[in-house]
């Protein structure tokens, strides 16, 4: 098998790695600063986990490729004004939105979009870094340097947060895991819940949004749909060209993860749907010291990234999988003594998700 180049080296490169290994793909992630010389790209496949980086001489090399898959869609996705005029350009619903380039627009946005509003950086924003939530109140906390380089959207009143992880192969292939219910916490994943029956009217609807996009790019791998729940329709928050968060529950819910479907369908090897037959829970560490008390509970696998922990960081998560909501609920209930007070929010959100899940079966 080909091996594979990851650009960037965090934590979505490694797990890509961990699941090149059983199929005997050499997966290499590569930081932006790598020296060229040690890596083995004329002979590789090459894949990103990151949707924007600097030029340096390494990345210049790599995107002169044509080994790089879906290269040349980057550059349109990674930036919210052009992905927003992708969308709308395929009729597809987002949240109400404009652009952001001058501080006379605000009385004609506030008229058009509602009171509360955020605006998001068009470049360079992640777990709800880069984004201002805006009222006429306090219109003069945005940096003045925003204008130009923001859009503004209307403020969703949603019912829930939802994600679509799905693959394309070269062949035009769709394929899609079951829908997974997001809590987000100011802007970041804290926890995801996925089950093996989906709402069908919701999953048929995202998955006929995201092939629709992946078709229209002719994108090749994982990407990822984030959607607002409003009534029963979806609205598009962003899509990430790459494996996401919000999917990590399918390492050990999915009888092929996220990460190995990804490089199945770079390496244009087959891609079965595939089999969900547990729920599935994933909480993120965020922030968090290691406890290897966690370990004491056979449900819980723990996925650590190895990076120093620090404030607001992701270092780590947790997936619990099984057929019993039961058995999930007490290992939540022990878990949540094993953890600091602040994942109280996200185990009693599971926990409710749990009772109403399309399969509560205890
Ligand atoms: P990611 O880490 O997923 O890349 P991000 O920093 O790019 O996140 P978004 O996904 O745009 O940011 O927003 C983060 C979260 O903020 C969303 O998941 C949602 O909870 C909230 N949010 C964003 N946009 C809106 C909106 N228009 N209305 C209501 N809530 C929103
Ligand atoms: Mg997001």
């Amino acid at each position: 098998m080909k091996s594979i180049c990851v650009l960037g080296n965090g934590q979505l490169g490694r797990m890509l790695r961990q699941a090149g290994e059983p199929l005997g793909i050499r997966v290499y992630p590569i930081g932006i600063d790598d020296k060229l010389e040690t890596i083995p790209y004329q002979h590789s496949i090459i894949t990103t986990e990151i949707e924007r980086w600097p030029e340096t001489p390494l990345t210049c090399e790599l995107a002169r490729q044509a080994s790089f898959i879906n290269r040349d869609i980057f550059p349109q996705l990674a930036e919210r004004l052009s992905q927003k005029q992708l969308l709308d350009s395929l009729a597809l619903t987002t949240a109400p939105w404009q652009p952001l380039t001058n501080r006379t627009q605000w009385p004609q946005l506030f008229t058009e979009l509602g009171d509360f509003v955020i605006v998001k950086c068009r470049t360079g924003g992640y777990d709800g870094r880069g984004q201002w939530r805006i009222t006429p109140d306090n219109l003069s906390i945005l940096p003045a340097e925003i204008y130009g380089q923001a859009i503004v959207e209307k403020a969703i009143p949603f019912l829930g947060e939802v994600s679509l992880v799905g693959a394309r192969n070269i062949n035009g292939q769709c394929i899609f895991y079951p829908l997974t219910y997001n809590l987000h916490q100011e802007g970041i994943l804290r926890a995801s819940i996925a089950f093996p029956q989906p709402d069908k009217k919701l999953q048929t609807q995202a998955e006929l949004m995201l092939s629709t996009i992946m078709t229209k790019l002719n994108y090749v791998g994982v990407m990822t749909m984030e959607c607002f729940i409003l009534n029963d329709k979806l609205l598009i928050n962003e899509l990430a060209p790459r494996v996401h968060n919000s999917g990590h529950w399918t390492q050990n819910g999915a009888s092929i993860s996220q990460f190995e479907l990804h490089l199945r369908a770079i390496s244009n090897l087959p891609i079965p749907t595939p089999n969900i037959e547990t729920t599935a829970v994933m909480i993120n560490l965020i922030g968090t010291a290691l406890n290897p008390a966690w370990l004491s509970l056979p449900l819980v696998h723990l996925h650590w990234y190895k990076k120093d922990v620090r404030p607001a960081r992701k270092v780590g998560h947790l997936n619990l999988c099984s057929n019993s909501q039961q058995a999930i609920k007490n290992s939540l209930n022990t878990i949540q003594t094993l953890l600091p007070s602040e994942y109280n929010d996200s185990i009693g959100w599971l926990n409710t998700k749990l009772i109403h899940s399309p399969r509560h079966d205890e």
